[in-house]
């Protein structure tokens, strides 16, 4: 068998939402453990700097290569300072995961006006800002890859617990991914998107009962638990020269939620 080489060999990555801390990993933790231990070193970007230290921890634990960066990529200058800071500490960059995302609460009738605009520019105008600064800075060297976090909230309702500017944002992260990659294309830049299905992260641990987590367990084809690790491999795959053909996807990764229908679910859910 013939050994295999780190994925991300040689590879610089900036990861935002990097540092999430509670039940479960989150998203952007595992993403950043995963790539440092295929080869990248990888710039760990948190509005708050503690907790992206706990993944640096786990990170140098193991032999990885990373550093933190505190930022809210709410702000354009700290857009503008993470890819500055990447390419200061590191002299290039390669990948871009954009993995920082808020939930947003009510249907149309009730959602808050400042909820909105939040949850739109957390979510979205986010990912167009880190974009806009990290992929001339790609160009610089000889293309890259970006990976949007999106979510099946934006391609399928939900009923209970409306929560429109989530889903209305994560829309626009797809439409985003698409655009982008057709217009980077001949640059030698790929830009795809994961759709995570019901995984069970601190984010949406917080307020959650067991029944609710069991019931999510259930409402897949696979009937399994999704963690952050899932996302986290599929993310590795789309930043890795393997994918290097695949461009402007929307990447479920959902346990078949996506692939089914509520009355094929039925009858384990009762
Ligand atoms: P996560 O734990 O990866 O991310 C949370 C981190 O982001 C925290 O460390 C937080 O401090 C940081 N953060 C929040 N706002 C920030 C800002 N403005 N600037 C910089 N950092 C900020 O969270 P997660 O639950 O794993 O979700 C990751 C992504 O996956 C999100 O985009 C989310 O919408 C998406 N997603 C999650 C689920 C799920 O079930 N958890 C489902 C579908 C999609």
């Amino acid at each position: 068998m013939p050994e295999r080489r780190p994925r991300l060999e040689g590879k610089v990555a900036i990861v935002t939402g990097a540092g999430s801390s509670g039940p479960g990993i989150g998203t952007g933790k595992a993403i950043s453990v995963l790539f440092a231990r295929e080869g990248a070193r990888v710039l760990l970007v948190d509005r708050v700097a503690k907790q992206a230290e706990g993944t640096l921890a786990a990170i140098r634990d193991e032999g990885g290569d990373a550093s933190v960066f505190e930022a809210n990529v709410i702000n354009p200058a700290d857009c503008q300072g993470l890819v500055e800071t990447a390419r200061a500490r590191y002299a290039r960059l390669d990948i871009l995961v954009n993995n920082v995302g808020i939930l947003g609460p009510g249907s149309v009738v009730e959602v808050q006006e400042e909820d909105w605009d939040r949850v739109l520019d957390v979510n979205l105008k986010s990912m167009m800002l880190t974009s806009k600064y990290a992929i001339p800075e790609m160009l610089e060297g000889s293309g890259g890859a970006i990976v949007n976090i999106s979510s099946i909230a934006g391609l399928r309702a939900g009923s209970g617990g409306a929560s429109i500017p989530y889903a209305v944002s994560k829309g626009g992260v797809i439409a985003l991914t698409t655009q982008m990659a057709v217009h980077h294309g001949r640059d030698n830049i790929r830009v795809n998107c994961i759709a995570p299905g019901h995984i069970y992260t601190p984010m949406v641990a917080a307020g959650m009962t067991e029944e609710m987590r069991d019931q999510r367990r259930r409402a897949g084809p696979l009937g399994t638990e999704g963690t952050a690790w899932d996302i986290a491999w599929a993310a590795v795959f789309l930043a890795s020269d393997e994918a290097r053909w695949i461009t402007g996807v929307v990447l479920p990764v959902d346990a078949g939620l996506l692939a089914t229908t509520p009355l094929a679910m039925l009858r384990h859910l009762r």
